[in-house]
């Protein structure tokens, strides 16, 4: 529910709590369910229950959990998956990985930060875990005015933490790492890489721990190029692809993405498959120009380093850019360079991270793997 959406002659939204549980009722005193608000956000309050039954409690969520957990069972034989993605599991602001048996959470709202005690309860009896990490470090938190941090909510420190996808083992880093450590929105994306590079030559923009480029070796490319900027990422790719027994054909380099595509386009350096799976280049709606702008420009380098028919795969996770743009730019690219695309399969984030219909902004992921013909 949004601010101005609030009678706030009957409810003075400065009269609440950051985070506070609160009955929610139309202007009928008809029962919508019960949320919980923040006055200090645009989106004052964040409907959990409809009705006014159930309390905002460790029972609430255990059941929440418990029909979050039914579908992924049902999706993945290993319990390694998105457990609760926000609104969509009836959850709002609350993200849960599971990793075998260890579980990261982030929560990105005063509600959810304080029902944290009873999420913690609730997660200990649905999957008794060896360990809970909190990585609540989003910016978005300081909307919130909520503190950033990332430590152990419950267990014991030490052990590693591993996310396996595709028989690969990972190893990833509950505290350091992007977001929760790892990307399971791309799984199945990636899982098109089986019939794509075999033999090939592939490169791996933004590869952080080598998810698309691992994968790509395990599916048979005869030699794969991971590049990220952070340097933590890299080594941990190298260790990932020794860990795998892939270490022959994969090698990480530490560079600048938009950098070393042009050195490679100055090189004459050539691949087959080029992936694009870049950090959101557009935050916020107004930043829409510039940084699709940035998209059409990744595009158009990836497909100067591609062969004569190549394949690239071009992602954005950005909500605000959206498929059709993403798509719109590489055509604008493809003739600008005087080539053409064919698109053949569109991507999406994967069934662990449902889309809530009446809310756009659950559906963030798109890409699209094209291939690239001279014109
Ligand atoms: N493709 C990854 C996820 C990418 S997350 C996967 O499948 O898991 C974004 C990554 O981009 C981060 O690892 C970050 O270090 C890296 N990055 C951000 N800006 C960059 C830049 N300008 N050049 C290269 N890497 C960059």
């Amino acid at each position: 529910m949004f601010s101005n959406e609030v009678d706030v002659a009957r409810s003075p939204l400065g009269a609440f709590e950051p985070g506070q549980a609160v009955a929610i009722v139309d202007y009928r005193d008809k029962p919508i369910g019960v949320g919980y608000v923040n006055p200090n956000s645009l989106i004052a309050a964040r409907l959990v229950s409809r009705g006014l039954d159930h309390a905002l409690d460790r029972s609430l969520i255990v059941h929440r959990l418990n029909i979050a957990l039914a579908l992924r069972e049902q999706l993945y034989p290993q319990p390694y998956y998105r457990l609760v993605y926000g609104e969509s599991d009836g959850l709002p602001g609350l993200v849960l990985d599971r990793f075998g048996d260890v579980v990261v959470g982030q929560i990105a709202t005063a509600g959810m930060e304080r029902l944290k005690d009873a999420i913690t309860d609730a997660v200990v009896k649905v999957l008794k875990p060896r360990q809970l990490w909190w990585k609540n470090d989003s910016s978005i938190r300081t909307m919130e005015q909520l503190p950033e941090y990332a430590d152990l909510g419950h267990g014991e420190y030490g052990g590693e933490v591993v996310a396996r996808e595709g028989d690969l083992e990972f190893v990833i880093d509950p505290v350091g790492g992007q977001k929760t450590g790892w990307f399971y929105d791309q799984r199945e994306n990636r899982d098109q890489l089986a019939r794509l590079v075999k033999g090939k030559r592939v490169l791996d923009m933004f590869s952080y721990l080598g998810g698309w480029g691992l994968r790509a070796a395990a599916y048979g490319a005869s030699e794969v190029v991971c590049v990220d900027a952070s340097a933590a990422a890299v080594e941990a790719t190298q260790r990932n692809a020794e860990r795998n027994g892939l270490a022959e054909r994969v090698t990480a380099i530490r560079a600048d993405a938009f950098d070393h595509l042009k050195a490679l386009r100055e090189a004459r350096e050539r691949y087959d498959v080029v992936i694009l799976d870049p950090p959101a280049f557009i935050k916020r709606k107004k930043d829409f120009k510039e940084g699709s702008l940035a998209y059409r420009r990744l595009a158009e380098l990836g497909m100067q380093v591609l062969r004569k028919d190549g394949v690239l795969v071009t992602c954005s996770c950005s909500h605000h850019m959206p498929r059709a743009a993403l798509l719109d730019g590489v055509q604008q690219g493809a003739r600008h360079l005087d080539r053409q695309v064919q698109m053949l399969v569109s991507l999406q984030q994967g069934p662990d991270h449902p889309v809530h219909p009446a809310i756009p902004e659950t559906d963030y992921l798109k890409g699209y793997v094209l291939r690239v013909l001279p014109a």
